[in-house]
């Protein structure tokens, strides 16, 4: 991972945003504002998910009203998505919004936008300036053709000029693409020009699972280049799991603290002794009711399997009919085969009660025995795995050798 480009910083509401403060999930509600007591709702849904802001549209009058009880409630900031009508930015402020997303394609008038501009400075609320590909200002489409990567960068630094003609600089930036390597080279162009925070996404991205692979495509292209401030992955499902995909991702890139499970599993492969695709979904089904911030392995077999999953916190690899449950790759405990998920569940909970240390103290001492002797026959009859890759390692030295003659 590169590290982060150094950016301005601001608060949104209590998040902080920019370089110095974490990378952090947003997503938006589906509902009606209007009906206050069911966007409430889903914004919490999608808070307790991973969601750190939400963003809520702000289409009508309505809309704006339901702000001022939907700010004062929710337990994240909130920020008003806004086309259009610049006079619904100016009410949405007046309802006590934390920020504003602005779309320069729709609102086009430089006094409307700086009039904006001038009341969020008033109010201290920053502004996004969300560029789309696919409602690209009409004259910036005309000049360039098509909306490229310099045509939605022209369009955000425009708008970018508006805001700073009225000593506006509390700015984050969007231009999202459709099209993932067009939206990587959008970001790259940007990050050249300004030092604001960006906000990363890729644009109507669609359903799962097409939806999801191109938006983890161009956010982590982004971040592990060290481009990004702030994430959401714009899916054509329940908000709900694009936050909690988002959060995921920005903890499997070692970007913000495990909070959820990681389960690992290995593959598997003919050597399984269990159905591992089914071991494995059934342990994230209950691991995941169980709320463990740890990394489970689920193995397929007792010949690599505790050790190739050796950094887990928890694991189980399958033997014959049993399966060895590990912790940290020290075998501590032999268990029935169906008993292996329950196993799972019981020892994460005394983990997360009693801690590491304290349960490989409390291992079965006879554990690690059975384990080995598992494996030795599993090795046995099927042969040993790291034999074949010293073999296979002098056969293709052997056939990659020039001196021998053809
Ligand atoms: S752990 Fe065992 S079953 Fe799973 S992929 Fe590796 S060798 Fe195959």
């Amino acid at each position: 991972m590169t590290k982060r480009r150094h950016t301005s910083q601001f608060m949104l509401g209590n998040v902080g945003v920019g370089s110095e403060h974490p990378v952090t999930v947003q997503s938006m509600t589906t509902t009606k504002t209007r009906d206050t007591e069911k966007t409430l709702e889903q914004i919490y849904e999608i808070a307790s998910n991973g969601a750190d802001i939400v963003r809520v549209t702000c289409n009508e009058i309505e809309a704006a009203e339901s702000l001022v009880k939907i700010c004062a409630r929710s337990p994240v900031p909130v920020v008003a998505d806004i086309h259009f009508q610049y006079k619904l930015a100016l009410a949405a402020i007046e309802a006590g919004v934390q920020g504003l997303r602005l779309n320069p394609g729709n609102i086009r008038n430089e006094k409307q936008i700086k009039e904006v501009a001038k009341e969020c400075l008033n109010a201290d609320i920053p502004i996004r300036i969300g560029v789309n590909a696919g409602s690209l200002d009409k004259d910036i489409l005309e000049k360039y053709g098509d909306a490229t990567p310099e045509a939605l960068v022209e369009s955000a630094l425009l708008e970018t000029r508006y805001l700073q003609d009225v000593n506006f600089n509390n700015i984050k930036i969007s231009v999202k693409h459709s099209n993932v390597p067009s939206m990587i080279d959008s970001y790259r162009l940007l990050a050249e020009k300004v030092e604001y925070p960006l906000h990363l996404g890729v644009t109507e991205a669609g359903p799962l699972p097409g939806g999801l692979i191109k938006s983890i495509a161009g956010i982590s292209t982004l971040l592990s280049e060290g481009i990004g401030d702030t994430i959401r992955l714009s899916l054509t499902t329940d908000p709900i799991e694009e936050a909690k995909y988002g959060r995921q991702l920005l903890e499997y890139l070692n970007l913000r603290e495990r909070k959820s499970l990681d389960l690992i599993a290995c593959p598997s492969c003919g050597r399984a002794e269990v159905d591992v695709i089914q071991v494995a979904s059934e342990a994230q089904e209950a691991l995941e009711k169980e709320g463990f911030p740890i990394q489970v392995a689920v193995m397929g077999c007792v010949v690599n399997g505790p050790g190739e999953a050796r950094s887990a916190d928890l694991g189980i690899a399958a033997g014959k009919g049993r399966g060895h449950l590990f912790i940290k790759g020290q075998v501590v405990k032999v268990v029935k085969e169906n008993d292996m998920v329950e196993a799972l569940v019981k020892e994460g909970r005394l983990l997360a009660k009693e801690g590491i240390e304290a349960r490989l103290a409390a291992a079965d001492k006879n554990a690690a025995n059975i384990a080995a002797q598992d494996a030795k026959e599993l090795i046995d009859s099927q042969g040993d795995i790291n034999d074949f890759v010293k073999k296979t390692k002098s056969v293709i030295e052997i056939s990659t050798n020039t001196d021998i003659e053809n």
